[in-house]
């Protein structure tokens, strides 16, 4: 029997990447043959890093995992997984209050797409807290997220935030710091 390739798809802002999503991307590929870290781009939201750079912050943070692929879309996540042959949707649980919404967008995306399995990976105690927010909110105030993101991801940060402090524009991004 010739072997089937398993693909699946990890979708999120990534806004940016954090040490939280890696181990989720890494986790995946045990049970894929490959994982598309998949951005989701909010058309018309103003966020902290464009498309562009958030796929540069990813790709990076991966590039020695050969079997993962990073890539944006803006359309439905399921229309997105049957464009490029995924067979899964992986998400990460984080806290309870996770579940609510996982277990919700599961629902409606397997009545979507019934052909696509929802498999959802518990997070590992050491990311429980973090996330793509907190990261911003300690950044902006110029806090230290080191252990939360890599290196390469804490320099953008800093970059950008020294950028809109220069601008003068820091309080009015603010208002987007919710995912
Ligand atoms: P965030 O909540 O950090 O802004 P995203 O919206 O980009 O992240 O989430 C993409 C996926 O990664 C979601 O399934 C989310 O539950 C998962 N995820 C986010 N943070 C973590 C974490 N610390 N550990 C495991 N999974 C996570």
């Amino acid at each position: 029997m010739a072997p089937i390739s398993s693909c699946a798809i990890y979708p999120g802002s990534f806004n940016p990447v954090h040490y939280g999503h890696l181990d989720i991307a890494r986790r995946a590929l045990r049970m894929f043959d490959r994982v598309v870290v998949a951005i989701y781009v909010h058309p018309g939201k103003p966020d902290l890093f464009t498309a562009e750079e958030r796929l540069d912050l990813v790709r990076e943070a991966l590039k020695d995992e050969p079997r993962v692929r990073v890539a944006s879309y803006n359309i439905l996540t399921v229309d997105y997984a049957r464009e490029i042959g995924a067979h899964a949707i992986v998400r990460g649980l984080r806290v309870f209050s996770d579940f609510e919404l996982e277990f919700r967008m599961a629902l409606a995306n397997r009545r979507l797409a019934p052909e696509i399995e929802i498999v959802n990976f518990i997070a590992a105690e050491e990311h429980l807290h973090i996330s793509s927010s907190t990261i911003r909110e300690i950044a902006s105030l110029g806090g230290d997220v080191a252990s939360m993101t890599p290196p390469h991801v804490v320099d953008a940060l800093k970059r950008r935030f020294a950028e809109l402090r220069a601008g003068g524009s820091q309080s009015s991004f603010m208002v987007s710091l919710e995912d």
